[in-house]
């Protein structure tokens, strides 16, 4: 018997089932999902899942793909279609398919809708003698040095950046300091000359461009201090930018709306542009 997946609105094959590579769940982990059991052909508990889709959906700013009689209909449709006694039933919803990019997309998007279901014995099976538990200190997400695809919370900082008018979102740990931006690396040039930089740790990207930039900034004889900075202080400093390999190194003129320096890019920032677009001509062109 085939077993069937629901994928944007038709059931098809599930060996063949499949999503666009540039969907934003796949590309940025922008999306959500709900699992119900069910037990004897019967969904258990739907309603509360369907009020959390709503709330998550909600709460991201995704609109329902289908309306929510629609996908009580699929759900049941794709039960039938796998004869699904006992299991579960995944649904899966994303902001849908657009030109790669952390902010929302700017044009409207249809959110993408999938169905999976799995077939499990019943529950009970498992039950019977008890199950290991291993404690794990709770570091969700604490590993930003990771270059993962779960970027949802870059997602949503970008969004918000992009909200105020903003080009980056400048991310701010507890204790005041800038760990990093949303996609990029922070740097301040501080009143008395010295490049800043955080230190890496599991709280930042370790930055390529970031790191290329420090041995420029050597060669340049630039005072070089790897350290956490305040946002406070990088609203006074005398000069902040941004690195990574899509914007190189980029003047910061604004932080929440105060100047920057004289609210122009500066001459370290701008120097360390020109030195980067240099070391990048080097080497032979692949077309
Ligand atoms: N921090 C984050 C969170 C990023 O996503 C990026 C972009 N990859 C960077 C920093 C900059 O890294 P790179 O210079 O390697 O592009």
């Amino acid at each position: 018997m085939a077993r069937y997946a629901y994928v944007n609105g038709r059931y098809v094959d599930h060996r063949l089932a499949s999503v666009h590579i540039e969907d934003r769940g796949y590309q940025l982990a922008d999306g959500v999902y709900e699992v119900v059991g069910i037990r004897d052909g019967r969904l258990i508990d739907e309603e509360p899942h369907l009020d959390r889709l709503d709330r998550s959906l909600r709460e991201l700013r995704i609109d329902w793909p289908v309306g929510r009689k629609t996908l009580e209909f699929v759900i049941r449709e794709l039960m039938r279609r796998n004869r699904l006694r006992d299991g579960l039933v995944y649904i899966q919803v994303t902001r849908g398919v657009a030109r790669r990019d952390h902010a929302f997309p700017t044009t409207p998007v249809k959110p993408a809708l999938v169905l999976t279901t799995k077939n499990s014995k019943r529950a009970e099976a498992d039950a019977g003698a008890g199950v290991a538990v291993k404690s794990q200190r709770d570091i969700r997400w604490e590993r930003c040095d990771i270059k993962t695809v779960a970027l949802l919370p870059n997602v949503l900082a970008k969004q918000a950046a992009r909200e105020n008018g903003a080009y980056e979102a400048w991310l701010v740990d507890d204790a005041g300091c800038v760990t990093e931006g949303a996609s990029t690396n922070a740097w301040i040039v501080t009143t008395n000359g010295e490049l800043v930089t955080r230190h890496t740790d599991n709280g930042i990207l370790a930055g390529i461009t970031r790191h290329t930039l420090k041995s420029l900034a050597d060669s340049l004889q630039l005072k070089f201090v790897e350290r956490p900075f305040s946002l406070a202080e990088a609203k006074q400093a005398r000069e902040a930018f941004i690195t990574s390999a899509t914007s190189f190194v980029t003047p910061v003129v604004k932080i929440d709306g105060e100047t920057v320096g004289d609210g122009r890019p500066g001459p370290t920032a701008r120097r360390l542009r020109e030195e980067y677009v240099r070391f990048a001509s080097v080497g032979e062109a692949v077309t």
